[in-house]
């Protein structure tokens, strides 16, 4: 993964973007733009909605 930061993605419109930093989970993923939300986590989030 390239290293692009929020403001060069949201410039090129690309929903998600990548620091090399680890989010407060500890994934090392891309974030998305809107919200700023990595993207595991939201994959668990939505994951953990649809089992209750
Ligand atoms: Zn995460």
């Amino acid at each position: 993964m390239k290293l692009i930061s929020a403001s060069a993605a949201k410039q090129k419109g690309l929903p998600r973007y990548f620091t090399g930093k680890k989010c407060k989970r500890g994934h090392l993923t891309e974030r998305r733009v809107v919200g700023g939300a990595c993207v595991k986590c939201s994959l668990l989030a939505v994951e953990k909605y649809n089992a209750t």
